[in-house]
């Protein structure tokens, strides 16, 4: 290793040092630890500092959900997704309401004590459905936390699911750039909206969940420094980052996906 080589390891080191202590990064710094983690050194470093964190407040639990995916009809047409709308080949299928109750009560006798409600943007399952449904599994087993992922709503809606029983709410942000949305998404869709859907959730008193995709089309470095900068604004309860996965009927398909390499370095 060069001189240049080996003080660029130790500035970036002091990088995660500062992380580790502060929790937080400026743009530049994220830029920088990003672009320069070449050496295999740097991320074990990483890595250390995060378990050391992660077993301070977890300990070593794993704590298991169950996820019910209850429909993959959607109403949105977001490029890069295989059960978007206008794909004609997805095989769709909605459960029913005592489909859902029976998941919940195989769950329940398995051991889980989350459920997670995860579909498309299904208009079939109104609101007031929902709502039904979330206010049932609350009856049948309270001592269970009831997660949502079923995507953009208004605030009121939101509050209705959480009077109804809802704890949670998954809702990725899934790249805070406009610009860059814009290039994933219908105009229809943006991203401040989806964000403000975050803040409304946290403002209504969901633990939430947010993240975003590694490696999307058209994502730079400067994207992922403002995705870690919106994580440490909203400051959410749960976070999920995972690498994009190229679908074979999308625009997307010869795309390259997003590495585990860099995907598990963002997650340390
Ligand atoms: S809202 Fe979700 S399920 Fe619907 S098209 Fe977009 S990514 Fe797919």
């Amino acid at each position: 290793m060069s001189n240049y080589e080996t003080s660029q390891t130790s500035d970036l080191k002091e990088l995660i040092n500062k992380l580790r202590d502060t929790q937080t990064l400026s743009k530049n710094e994220w830029i920088r630890l990003i672009d320069g983690r070449t050496p295999p050194e740097l991320a074990n470093y990483l890595f250390e500092n995060a378990r050391e964190v992660r077993i301070t407040h977890y300990g070593h639990n794993v704590y298991v959900r169950g996820l019910i995916e209850f429909t993959n009809y959607c109403r949105n047409d977001c490029y890069y997704c295989g059960i978007r709308k206008s794909n004609l080949n997805a095989h769709r299928y909605r459960l029913t309401k005592e489909e859902i109750l029976n998941c919940c009560k195989t769950g329940y006798e398995l051991g889980f004590r989350t459920f997670v409600l995860q579909g498309g943007e299904d208009g079939w399952f109104t609101v007031p459905r929902l709502a039904d449904i979330v206010s049932d599994i609350h009856k049948n087993w309270p001592d269970c936390a009831i997660t949502l992922s079923v995507g953009e709503m208004e605030h009121d809606a939101y509050q209705t699911l959480f009077d109804a029983g809802a704890d949670r709410y998954l809702l990725r942000h899934e790249t805070y750039n406009d610009a860059h949305y814009r290039k994933l998404h219908p105009a229809s869709l943006s991203a401040r909206h989806r964000q403000n859907c975050l803040w409304d959730l946290k403002s209504i008193g969901y633990q939430i969940g947010t993240g975003f995709m590694v490696g999307a089309p058209f994502q730079t470095t400067e994207n992922l420094a403002d995705d870690m900068l919106f994580l440490k604004e909203l400051n959410p309860h749960m976070v999920g980052i995972g690498p994009f996965i190229p679908h074979h009927d999308t625009q997307f398909a010869e795309e390259p996906a997003g590495t585990l390499e860099l995907t598990l370095y963002l997650l340390g």
